[in-house]
């Protein structure tokens, strides 16, 4: 058999084909309309560009590239190719156990639940004790899936170390995002050092209010319900759900109804993943918007958070290149605009414009919301650190305890051992959500300092963020903070914000 060598350009535009199908069954599967991903199946029609040849082909391109920008997009493209030639020998496996997981059902209460259906049930469940007893069967499958889990983990993590030519996840990932995971994940440790008394002071007074019960260390059971600050459902319904978000969007400078690019999706489908998502099927011409509204104020800024990739990826222009528009070494610029349009929902003015608050009442909403979001932080900053620990050796039986034991100290919840390992996130994506929290917290400070409280309204940030948008994935969420005059270890902003 003779294998075919493409040039960058025709390689780019064969695997753009395979993105876009890939990406359509996985919003199929995420919206709750496919019981199965088929994403295996899918490599399979497309396994012939992957191979060694390819990618020395695309190596020797980026090796003989003189424009900076020109190896930019031949080392995306190698990276790429690189992801794909590592996956062929375990696609097959990891889409079993993807489907296996859809399919999982426990009984409940007498009734079959789905790990999507108990992951929507944890965050609108009024009743403590149901809560409890739902995470408890959420645990069971976790503990059922973890060893197939691990075994994947350390299986792909061998042949991705010999297709990159680079030792494990970790090296892999810094050469990607183009940092030092363990200094930044040090400098993030401390932002959560630096605010903890502050955090523990709002936890000891918001876990039992929030909660009706004395319970200062909750278990993480009701994490996703005390993030949904229920007792506000009254004031963030979901009749004006759709509404408000649009008009935010739209004061913001963005009508969505004018930009036919997005299409938003929120019907509520028992099979649909609880965790909202932006899919960018094809960029810019297709973007889907994805939220399964649970109610409450989180359905806000769930909304909001997806409108900024949605807007990210709906505004990118379509001359730019596909390895400049649809692809990203990282997740940790988009993530930016996505916190920005978020933050709009801590803004105490929102709250008077759009629910008719009183500033008292829009401060303590704001006050709530900032302390979730500090719980948010923290966790992310417990899992980076997790993370690292456990891509040095998957095997490791201490991850579990280390698991549970770092995520609790950071969050002051109870974390069993269960989630070790379905509590990551591909490609050390937290790393990325670390950083835009970070750069998030200086463009919106910056943003503020130019056109004051009302930032959001008027159109005011369009220009700055539409030049943005534009340029699609072209540059890093580090070069945006030097823009704004900032710098990548200033975390003076966001240490403000979570503990003002
Ligand atoms: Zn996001």
């Amino acid at each position: 058999m003779t294998t075919t060598v493409r040039s960058p350009d025709e390689f780019a535009a064969a695997i753009e084909q395979h993105y876009i199908e890939s990406s359509d069954d996985a919003r199929q599967v995420i919206v709750g309309l496919q019981g199965e991903s088929r994403f295996a199946d899918i490599y399979e029609t497309y396994a012939h560009l992957y191979t060694r040849e390819q990618l020395d082909a695309l190596g020797a391109a980026r090796a003989a590239a003189t424009d900076e920008v020109e190896r930019d997009r031949l080392n995306r493209l190698w990276f790429e190719a690189a992801d794909s030639v590592a996956s062929g020998e375990v696609v097959r496996e990891a889409q079993d156990l993807m489907n296996a997981q859809l399919a999982w059902r426990g009984t409940f209460e007498g009734e079959e639940i789905s790990i999507n259906g108990l992951g929507a049930l944890l965050a609108s469940e009024a009743d403590y004790d149901r809560r409890e007893r739902a995470y408890a069967l959420l645990c069971e499958a976790d503990d059922e899936f973890a060893p197939r889990e691990v075994e994947l983990a350390a299986r792909s993590q061998e042949l991705r170390s010999e297709v990159f030519g680079l030792d494990g996840e970790i090296a892999i990932a810094e050469a990607r995002m183009g940092i030092d995971l363990q200094r930044f994940s040090d400098q993030v440790q401390e932002v959560s050092a630096r605010t903890a008394d502050a955090y523990a002071a709002q936890a000891d007074t918001l876990f039992p209010a929030i909660l009706g019960r004395d319970e200062r260390r909750p278990s993480r059971a009701h994490a996703a319900f005390i993030r949904s600050l229920h007792h506000w459902d009254h004031v963030f319904t979901q009749e004006r759900l759709a509404e408000v978000c649009a008009l935010t969007v739209a004061e913001l400078g963005f009508p969505l109804d004018q930009i036919p690019t997005i299409l938003p999706d929120l019907e509520d489908r028992p099979e649909k993943d609880p965790r909202a998502c932006v899919i960018p099927v094809r960029v810019p011409e297709e973007v889907h918007l994805i939220v399964r509204p649970t109610g409450g104020i989180t359905d806000y800024q769930a909304f909001l958070h997806e409108a900024g990739h949605a807007l990210h990826f709906g505004l990118t222009s379509d001359q730019l290149p596909f390895e400049h528009r649809y692809v990203s070494p990282d997740n940790a610029l988009t993530e930016i605009y996505s916190y920005v349009v978020e933050r709009i929902t801590h803004e105490p003015l929102w709250h008077e414009r759009h629910f008719g608050l009183s500033r008292a009442d829009a401060e303590r909403v704001c006050a709530e919301s900032a302390f979730v979001d500090a719980s948010l932080f923290r966790r992310y900053g417990a899992k980076l650190r997790y993370e690292l620990a456990f891509w040095r050796d998957p095997r490791d039986p201490k991850n579990p305890e280390r698991y549970s034991e770092y995520l609790a100290t950071a969050t002051r919840m109870g974390y069993p051992t269960s989630q070790f390992a379905s509590d990551m996130d591909p490609g050390l994506y937290a790393a990325d959500y670390l950083r835009a929290w970070r750069t998030s917290a200086q463009v919106i400070e910056w943003l503020r300092r130019e056109h004051g409280e009302d930032w959001f309204l008027d159109g005011k940030a369009a220009d700055f963020l539409r030049d943005l948008f534009v340029q699609g994935s072209l540059p890093s969420n580090e070069e945006v903070s030097v823009q704004i005059g900032s710098s990548a270890d200033d975390f003076d902003d966001l240490a403000a914000h979570l503990a003002p």
